[in-house]
């Protein structure tokens, strides 16, 4: 099967060093195209310190250190506001209820906070924290699920109202900034926030820098489909993630244990005078705390489903931390420890990878107002020019 060939004949068919060298090199040349130079894929700009805030790196100087911030944190049945100090402490706090879905209300209810909050301190800062998607250039609320607000200009109307500058961001974000920055994400390379609530929030920080994607519209981790054909979502898909794992489907899975006349949902009709359609999450949640079997059988059930969503981002995103906040974090272990189970459970590769840590969040609920306070430190530094460019905290946001 061999053929036998002579030394001769072999140099004759093997072509010269000089044309494998330059063929070899012909053809980057070839595809070299103008634009910005590459880096190294996988190396380039890797950070080999721990990250820190953008705003620290390049020296917001006085702002940072003497600063006060208002923060604010427009949730769906209150708005929040309270004074934060450099190191994440709420130094005073104010909060109404948020007044319908008209948008003029709710911004009349933020200039009242602010200008309740503002007189007694140096504020130098002022950030809102909003469900929705934001235009960050531009400071408007492109669309917020919960809010009558389509491409809403709330950072200009703020600003005209109070007579100071404003940033607005997501109020996932800024939650997992205050994480990253305070709390038990802190300092952590990759981390992905989940904020339990109504629905499922999401945000990711990576490299201190908070990730938005290309449009700005990343981390709507909640409407992932985890079971095709399942409980229809808001969205208008069938199966979304927050219809298994929030506050809300919590509700919804004791208010249908509690109307099947089941014995085990005695407690839970008790807690409401025996009305069903006012068990929420919250509820459960608190008699899950007290101790109450049924409702810690149904956190139990979320934390579950929790689990295997996580699982489903570690494929996807590989975080070194998950960190679990928004009300119904206040279930703690209850609700952690089976989303840990089934985390690990689920996980793609398992027992051959390294694993996230699965962890509750450290600032509650007001780790929104926190993190929009901060964010504004930085946004908001001297020097950056509105409109123009996107604050390198938001680097990656349309
Ligand atoms: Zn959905």
């Amino acid at each position: 099967m061999y053929e036998t060939v002579t030394v001769a004949e072999l140099r004759r068919r093997t072509p010269a060093r000089q044309e494998i060298t330059s063929s070899m090199q012909s053809e980057p040349q070839d595809s070299a195209a103008p634009g910005p130079r590459l880096q190294h894929p996988f190396f380039g700009r890797r950070r080999t310190r721990r990250p820190r805030p953008v705003a620290v790196e390049h020296g917001a100087g006085q702002l940072l250190r003497r600063g006060l911030a208002i923060g604010v944190d427009i949730g769906g049945t209150k708005v929040a506001a309270g004074v934060v100090d450099l190191h994440g402490n709420i130094i005073a706090e104010a909060r109404e209820s948020t007044p319908g879905h008209d948008p003029r209300e709710v911004e009349n209810v933020i200039v009242r906070l602010v200008r309740e909050l503002a007189p007694r301190h140096r504020i130098r800062s002022i950030g809102i924290g909003a469900a929705g998607w934001m235009d960050l250039a531009n400071g408007t609320v492109l669309f917020s699920p919960h809010l009558a607000w389509r491409n809403e200009p709330l950072r200009d109307n703020l600003e005209i109202l109070l007579r100071r500058r404003v940033s607005v961001v997501n109020d996932a974000d800024a939650a997992a900034w205050a994480e990253w920055r305070f709390g038990t994400g802190r300092g952590e390379p990759r981390l992905v926030c989940i904020t339990l609530g109504t629905g499922i929030g999401g945000a990711m920080i990576m490299d201190g820098r908070v990730e938005r994607g290309r449009h700005g519209v990343a981390g709507e981790f909640g409407h992932q489909i985890i079971v095709p054909g399942g409980h229809r979502c808001e969205c208008g898909n069938r199966g979304c993630w927050e219809q298994y794992a929030s506050g809300n489907a919590l509700g919804r899975e004791a208010r249908e244990l509690a109307t099947s006349n089941s014995p085990v949902a005695q407690a839970l009709l008790r807690e409401v005078d025996g009305d069903p359609s006012r068990i929420t999450g919250a509820v459960v949640t608190r008699l899950a705390l007290q101790g109450d079997p049924a409702c810690r059988e149904l956190v139990d059930d979320v934390g579950q489903w929790l689990g295997v969503g996580l699982a489903n981002l570690a494929a996807a995103l590989d975080p070194g931390t998950f960190v679990i906040g928004g009300g119904l974090g206040a279930a703690g272990n209850l609700l952690i420890d089976p989303a840990r189970r089934a985390f690990e459970r689920n996980l793609t590769g398992r027992g051959f990878r390294p694993t996230a840590v699965v962890t509750a969040a450290a600032l509650g609920p007001e780790a929104g107002l926190i993190g929009a306070a901060d964010l504004s430190r930085i946004t908001l530094r001297p020097g950056h020019r509105r409109g123009r460019a996107v604050p390198r905290a938001y680097r990656g946001v349309g």
